[in-house]
């Protein structure tokens, strides 16, 4: 059987066995840390069918045998492609259901889910197998499920860990929080984003597609506020990111601008220091985002009075003074940042109640979005920001785009 990771009122408790692992276990040459160069991710293939066929309880259905012909007390097993939304009304006497991650980074257990507590309202155990991990238990926790099929090669003291240790603002967010105090936050975020909307001519939003910038956006398209949003494409963004901006798109009938660098610009850095040039130095890290994020952002911020972000002030030791709203003295314009005191429970928690499409790199341990070469997952306990430029220093990890000394309080 598999290690089977349940939480209940006690906490987690732990029952199966860990599943005899033959092949070695996936060593990154880096171990995700040391060759900068090389961020090796195992790779772990997908079964041809359902990860499990059985729970303790006996085989599983899957959701067109359940429609077809319930059987009380019975397994209900979704598969990623599965549609939750069929099971509204069907789900009394379902003993368990089960989401199926057949691979890592699968987003679509999650929505799952989301759909079956917040939706459906299904109260009863949901447990998440397939390709999961440790590391993943936390954010899968957040979405509701209550028990985790560990894969084959993890062991049940890392999951627990990740439980113990981000369960504290998980629970606040979601169990103890007093839900009007939450509401109350939405609506002040809501007031702030509307009054920047009536005092500006020209403000925009610049998103990374951050679960930050997306709750802003959120609240953008859902009031529909005179916002402009837009993205900054390096050229160097993780292919998620891009699928991301257009599905948000979709999702909320907005156009999201693409401010792209300019060509002679990236060709110029490339010449002078390589494609990758922004490892061998502060210097050269620097000219990269100067090429490819702050003078592009310049040019998306010509001619406005105001920009939005979505940063917060315990995302890193530089932002622990950021203001709700500042004057841009550098660009003259107000810059608003309306989420400086959220935490980032608070963000999970406004995920959770508005189900927007999050980047699926959560799911893969990373807390920071941005360029590909230049971000990663990051281990358990580590600083938020250690998976932004990792080969160098912590106190100093900008890119460019906030660092502005004569910003002045308003
Ligand atoms: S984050 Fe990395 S790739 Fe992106 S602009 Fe900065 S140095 Fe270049």
């Amino acid at each position: 059987m598999t290690l089977l990771l349940s939480l209940d009122a006690n906490g987690p408790r732990i029952s199966g066995e860990a599943e005899e692992v033959t092949r070695a276990r996936p060593v990154p040459a880096n171990d995700g840390h040391g060759d900068v160069r090389k961020k090796i991710v195992p790779i772990v293939r997908p079964p041809a069918g359902p990860s499990q066929a059985e729970w303790e309880g006996g085989p599983w259905l899957t959701l067109q045998q359940w429609i077809d012909a319930p059987v009380a007390g019975a397994g209900l097993l979704l598969q990623p492609a599965d549609d939750p939304q069929s099971l509204a009304g069907r789900l009394d006497g379902v003993g368990i259901v089960g989401v199926d991650f057949p691979r890592i980074g699968d987003g679509r257990g999650y929505s799952h889910a989301f759909i079956l507590r917040q939706r459906l309202g299904y109260q009863g155990p949901l447990r998440a197998i397939g390709a999961v991990t440790a590391d993943q238990v936390f954010a899968l926790e957040q979405v509701g499920f209550d028990s985790f099929a560990l894969r084959a090669d993890q062991s049940a003291e890392p999951a627990i860990a990740a439980l113990s240790t981000y369960s504290v603002p998980y629970l606040t967010a979601f169990r103890d929080r007093d839900a009007a105090v939450f509401d109350a936050k939405v609506r002040l975020l809501e007031k702030a984003l509307i009054a920047v909307g009536q005092r500006h001519d020209r403000p925009a939003l610049a998103t990374s597609l951050s679960a930050e910038d997306m709750v802003i956006t959120d609240v953008i398209a859902r009031l529909r506020l005179p916002i402009d949003v837009f993205t900054l494409d390096t050229g160097r963004l993780h292919a998620e990111t891009l699928a991301l901006i257009e599905q948000v798109e979709q999702r909320y009938g907005i156009a999201i601008v693409r401010a792209r660098p300019d060509s002679e610009a990236v060709d110029a850095y490339v010449a002078a220091f390589g494609v990758d040039g922004f490892y061998d130095g502060l210097e050269q890290r620097k000219a990269c985002c100067g090429a490819r994020k702050v003078a592009p952002l310049n040019v998306a911020l010509a001619g406005r009075d105001a920009w939005v972000t979505g940063q917060r002030r315990d995302q890193a030791a530089t932002r622990v003074s950021l203001m709700e709203a500042e004057h841009d003295a550098a660009r003259d314009m107000q810059k608003y940042n309306p989420l400086a005191d959220w935490s980032w429970a608070d963000v999970l928690a406004y995920a959770a109640w508005f189900d927007f499409p999050m980047s699926p790199l959560y799911a893969r341990g990373y807390v920071s979005i941005g360029c590909e070469p230049c971000t990663k997952a990051i281990r358990q306990g580590e600083d938020p920001r250690a998976g932004r430029w990792w080969w160098e220093s912590q106190d100093g990890k900008e890119c460019g785009l906030h660092t502005n000394p004569t910003t002045t309080r308003q």
